[in-house]
């Protein structure tokens, strides 16, 4: 797509000449490289004997034989006492995995824009707020308040605040400290939140542990890389019909776990697989389901835009479990709790649960939807105001990682939820053929900065 000139002028504006984040990691070779260094418990390597959440783990399998595989993943990630997000929670160059908002500040600000463009599309409503499922380190968060601090004037009649949703202790202290320098009240007695503070550019902050907590109203809400690290159950068809994968104790090698098939049909069987399903491997967040449906509520009640970024598929792929350590891939099943597990997204599941209650947009590319949001305007400021070499160079590679097809730019999607009345003009009458007048959704049409 191309810009008009005059959203050109507002897309500068918004995002200023070069920003001030830091450097964003140089990581050419990100998979094959990075020692841990991450907190937690230490590696396997080099000790003897199992860590404690695999222990915790035998312990369970012990006495009540195999678990699911979401329950595993549900133990392996998000146990309160050694799970990966809990104790280690390594994301960026220093950990495990790498994401986008971590490689360039320029993700972070194109979906600030976004939402501000969907923010101007529905009428700049009195207050918005910004609730971000999974923050990780912050960084998104950060980026977006720097666009929201740029359009400062565009804002100042509108109540801003954020909401983040976040169950690991360890990164919630992170968050707090990129976003308001430490500066936080913990269990707030007046609030659902549990955790309180103000943002370095002056907005409230709240931290929940669920979605449910956050308070209901006009809301704009950001899941990336979230929906990837929730528990999925796995599938296997077989001559006696569809069968649950599980996770057992491995009876040959001691300390050693192994996936088992269950021995009949599971209550998640009978009400996750299809009929008409034609794979003979499938995963299913159930999870995922419950929290797209309830942002569709509250999108259908009060108004506002969830927008998903993740790498997943629509209802096609079959075995997509995996783990990540050190930025290498890592066996799923061994020492659990120091490595990330993730699945990707069904993308036609999550449109599926939303029942209807709001329109969906996408998935697309995230090649097409940064290209759509103007990433190439961006680039060409930010290389224009750079002066050495190092930072030219530095943009140019962050550029290649977000876009690139073989990188980033193809096997990472976004995928929208709206108000059915964004995007269907309501009166019923209007001729099929007769021209919208509903300005188009940015990032999976035309940027409109008005
Ligand atoms: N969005 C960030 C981080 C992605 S990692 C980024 O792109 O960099 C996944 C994030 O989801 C972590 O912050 C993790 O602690 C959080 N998380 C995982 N399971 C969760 C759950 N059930 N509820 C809330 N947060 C969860």
């Amino acid at each position: 797509m191309v810009l008009l000139p005059a959203r050109r002028a507002l897309l500068a504006a918004a995002l200023g000449p070069a920003g001030r984040r830091r450097l964003p990691p140089h990581h050419a070779s990100a998979a094959a490289r990075l020692s841990s260094g991450v907190g937690g418990e230490p590696e396997t390597e080099g000790r003897i004997g199992p860590t404690a959440m695999l222990r915790h783990l035998l312990l369970k399998l012990r006495a009540t034989g195999p678990v699911t595989v979401a329950e595993y993943m549900r133990e392996a990630l998000t146990n309160p006492g050694q799970g990966y997000y809990t104790r280690r929670g390594g994301i960026g160059e220093s950990g495990d995995f790498i994401t986008s908002p971590e490689i360039s500040q320029v993700f972070g600000e194109l979906i600030g824009i976004w939402y501000i463009s969907e923010w101007m599309a529905t009428g700049k409503p009195k207050a918005f707020q910004l609730v971000e499922l999974g923050p990780g380190r912050g960084t998104l968060t950060d980026d977006i308040l720097r666009v929201f601090k740029q359009l400062a004037s565009l804002l100042s009649k509108c109540d801003v605040s954020i909401h983040l949703v976040e169950v690991s202790p360890k990164l919630s202290e992170m968050q707090a400290l990129m976003l308001t320098g430490g500066k936080v009240q913990s269990n707030p007695k007046d609030d659902s939140a549990y955790m309180k503070g103000v943002s370095k550019t002056g907005i409230p902050i709240f931290w929940y542990r669920d979605i449910q907590d956050v308070p209901p109203g006009y809301s704009f809400y950001l899941a990336h890389e979230f929906f990837d690290a929730l528990p999925i159950h796995k599938f296997q068809r077989t001559e006696r019909g569809w069968r649950e994968v599980l996770v057992d104790i491995d009876p040959e090698i001691p300390d050693q776990l192994r996936f088992v098939l269950s021995p009949s049909s599971t209550p998640a069987t009978e009400n996750f697989i299809q009929p008409e399903e034609t794979r003979d491997h499938v995963e299913v967040c159930p999870e995922a389901g419950v929290i797209i449906q309830r942002l569709a509520c509250r999108i259908e009640k009060d108004g506002g835009a969830a927008l998903v970024a993740d790498y997943g598929h629509d209802g096609t792929k079959t075995d997509t479990f995996r783990g990540f350590r050190n930025h290498k891939l890592h066996d799923v099943l061994k020492d659990p709790g120091t490595a990330d597990l993730t699945a990707d997204v069904d993308f036609s599941y999550l449109r599926k649960m939303t029942q209807g209650r709001t329109a969906t947009l996408g998935p697309i590319k995230q090649q097409e939807f940064l290209k759509n949001m103007g990433i190439d305007l961006r680039l060409q400021v930010l290389l224009q105001n750079s002066r050495d070499t190092a930072t030219r160079e530095q943009l140019l590679h962050s550029y290649d990682m977000l876009m690139n097809p073989k990188k980033m730019g193809d096997c990472f999607n976004f995928f929208a939820l709206l108000p059915h009345h964004r995007v269907v003009h309501p009166d019923k009458k209007r001729k099929p053929e007769s021209k919208s007048s509903l300005p188009p959704v940015a990032g999976f049409g035309e940027l409109l900065l008005m």
